[in-house]
């Protein structure tokens, strides 16, 4: 790992047990409150996708929202909040997916970007992959053209990256 990635490491919390029984929780809170190392770890994503022309980026409900608005000074680029269903007001494509028990839904509104629209999805972490899948669909639906997704962890030993079908990069590896 790089130095980023150990700090980065050292200053996650595992808090266990949370949402729900069985749950390691990787808590990113003291790495936003961190004035250092937030804006380095921001950096650092963007430059996975400096050089491939991003014009918008799609961050997911709700921590995605909190490191892609950070990076959009950076890469020049949109936007675009990808939602639990019955938070967007406008009109929504939406989109199902499985979870490792029941379902869930994300929206993007209609009109998010033009068809051929260069998207970088960002969220916190990767773990079974089905969140960014599903948004990876969301995105090509609407004609935006994925170059890749960015996320400060990954869950390795879960595999979700073999469920993205994008280049994918990630800060810190468990
Ligand atoms: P998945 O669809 O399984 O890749 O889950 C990814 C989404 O769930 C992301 O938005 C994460 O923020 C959240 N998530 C899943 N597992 C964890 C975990 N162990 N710690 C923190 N967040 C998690």
């Amino acid at each position: 790992m790089t130095e980023l990635a150990n700090e980065v490491s050292r200053k996650i919390r595992d808090v266990p047990d949370f949402p729900k029984p069985g749950i390691l929780f990787k808590d990113i809170t003291p790495v936003l409150a961190d004035p250092h190392l937030f804006p380095r770890v921001a950096r650092w994503m963007s430059d996975q996708f400096r050089a491939d022309g991003i014009d918008h980026i799609v961050g997911i409900e709700s921590r995605g929202f909190i490191l892609g608005a950070a990076m959009v000074e950076d890469l020049r680029a949109g936007f675009v909040p990808a939602r639990k269903p019955g938070k967007l007001p406008y009109q929504c494509v939406t989109i199902e997916y499985e979870l490792e028990y029941g379902s869930s839904k994300l929206q993007m509104h209609t009109d998010a970007f033009t068809s051929g629209g260069r998207v970088l999805i960002v969220d916190d972490l990767l773990a079974t992959g089905g969140t960014a899948a599903a948004t990876i669909d969301l995105v090509r639906r609407l004609g935006g053209v994925v170059v890749g997704c960015v996320f400060m962890v990954e869950l390795g030993f879960l595999d979700g990256r073999k469920r993205l079908d994008a280049p994918v990069k990630s800060l810190v590896t468990y």
